[in-house]
């Protein structure tokens, strides 16, 4: 019996493992569900391009995190980038973020955001909903131009059913000064939002962070183990193979929904119910090598209108030139959907028609394709309901009170940056490890004082 148990060599689980270790704790197993570790930070190499599981970049204002790229990674396998964002609508480019760049739109539009701006209704107290917190803080217009549009596409999810809580840092604040600046000329891009400036691999894509985290740890790395029950009384895993495994405290990244359904039904709260009553998003992810460079310099575009079946589209290439072989170029495209609406039949349907969109958007044909690599990310973006802000505090609570402990992204169900999975594997091995010290000195103890 391992004392912790780790579920999910994601960021999170394995950074968890590297502060345990830090701590001179070793007692743990971590067990994997995939091939190899990784999580949503693996990178697919295909015939020379090279695609990560849709845009992943290092954003780092934290102490910890940056001494964490600083050890690990190192800052010599890391390159420092300023962030080349646009917005595609109404048949023109303008910069991100919206709320600040309307240069270049039509006047009709530039005039309903920024009238829309004027009148908004900055006396809604507490928006409940995602709807109500745009026409609060940006207006009719922004919400009818942006806002609502691209959230909805985002999320696949009705923006009114949306809470706004999980805003703060990913949307910034703009105001009259900014806008009206912004809609005069094209202003010189400016350090707006908290990705403005990134960090990525120089080569290898971003598992690069995964290989160098994995190097620095002492234990293995138990892959294809799949759990087909989690007996929270007596502290047991089952897993499907078979096996079974004791632990004293659990430390779940696996998506929470799934962790909850893995429970007895005869937990203190009724867990294993809310496991459907938590709603998250999936992404197709689509990756073309192309045997033509592209013209375009942007990193990444958002696409907020209907007409276009992606939200993001990006170029690997002009992000890390070693993405693509020399003379070619990469793309990628996202779009969502929620799984129990659209059957695969569906989604491989949108994902054919949305590749032959891609090529008419970009003036290319079949032919230029040289790599066509789509990805399925099956939890993508955490959806912030009513529901979950009452709940979600309640039921990571008691997963506490029985030794488990589920984090990150998906474990904590939240919308998380790569800098706040490292953080919290950094926190919980902090708490687990005086508990699982403390508990091992007071049987010590009881030992020692048996003996005599
Ligand atoms: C579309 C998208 C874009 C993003 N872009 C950025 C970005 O630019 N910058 C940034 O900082 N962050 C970004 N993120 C967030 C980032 O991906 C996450 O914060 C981070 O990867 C979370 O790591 P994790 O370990 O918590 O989850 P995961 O990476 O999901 O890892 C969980 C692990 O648990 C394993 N697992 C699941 N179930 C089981 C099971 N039953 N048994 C065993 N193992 C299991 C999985 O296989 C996986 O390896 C993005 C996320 C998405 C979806």
């Amino acid at each position: 019996m391992a004392q912790v148990v780790i579920i999910g060599a994601g960021l999170t689980g394995l950074s968890t493992a590297y502060y345990l270790e830090h701590n001179k704790f070793f007692d743990y197993t971590l067990v994997e569900k995939n091939a190899r570790p990784g999580g949503l930070l693996r990178s697919e190499t295909v015939n020379g391009f090279t695609f990560d599981y849709t845009g992943h970049f290092l954003h780092c204002n934290h102490q910890l995190f940056n001494n964490f790229l600083r050890d690990v990674v190192g800052f010599e396998h890391l390159m420092s980038i300023a962030r080349s964002s646009s917005i595609f609508s109404h048949n023109t480019y303008t910069r991100y973020p919206f709320q600040m760049n309307l240069f270049g739109l039509p006047t009709n539009v530039i005039a309903e955001c920024i009238e829309g701006y004027v009148q908004r209704s900055t006396h809604t107290r507490n928006p409940q909903n995602f709807y109500a917190w745009v026409l609060k803080y940006f207006g009719r217009g922004f919400g009818k131009h942006f806002f609502f549009p691209f959230n909805r596409k985002l999320a696949d999810y009705d923006v009114r059913r949306m809470h706004p809580s999980w805003t703060g840092r990913f949307v910034p604040s703009t105001n009259l000064e900014a806008i009206i600046k912004g809609a005069l000329s094209h202003q010189q891009p400016t350090q707006v939002g908290y990705n403005s400036n990134f960090y990525y691999p120089r080569a290898g894509g971003i598992e690069i962070v995964i290989k160098h985290l994995c190097a620095t740890l002492s234990g293995p790395i138990a892959t294809l183990r799949s759990i087909a029950k989690i007996d929270p009384l007596t502290k047991t895993i089952f897993y499907t193979d078979g096996t079974q495994e004791r632990y004293s405290t659990l430390i779940s990244t696996m998506p929470l929904n799934q962790l909850l359904a893995l429970l007895p039904p005869s937990s203190r709260m009724p867990l294993n119910q809310y496991a459907s009553r938590l709603a998250c998003n999936a992404i197709v992810n689509i990756n073309l090598g192309l045997t033509t460079p592209l013209p375009l310099n942007w990193h990444w575009t958002y696409f907020p209108e209907p007409t276009y079946p992606w939200h993001r589209l990006g170029y690997w290439h002009n992000i890390c030139s070693q993405m693509a072989p020399e003379g070619r170029s990469s793309l990628y495209a996202e779009f969502s959907y929620q799984p129990k609406h659209m059957p695969p039949q569906l989604v491989a349907k949108k994902t054919h028609h949305a590749i032959a969109q891609i090529l008419e958007f970009l003036g290319l044909s079949e032919q230029h394709i040289m790599v066509k690599n789509i990805l399925i990310l099956d939890h993508a973006y955490v959806i912030y309901t009513a529901w979950r802000e009452q709940n979600i505090d309640k039921i990571l609570d008691s997963l506490r009170a029985m030794d488990i402990y589920s984090i990150g992204r998906y474990g904590a169900w939240k919308y998380s940056s790569m800098q706040e999975a490292v953080i919290e594997g950094y926190q919980t091995a902090q708490v687990v490890c005086k508990k699982e010290k403390s508990q091992w000195k007071r049987c010590n103890d009881f030992m020692r004082a048996s003996a005599f």
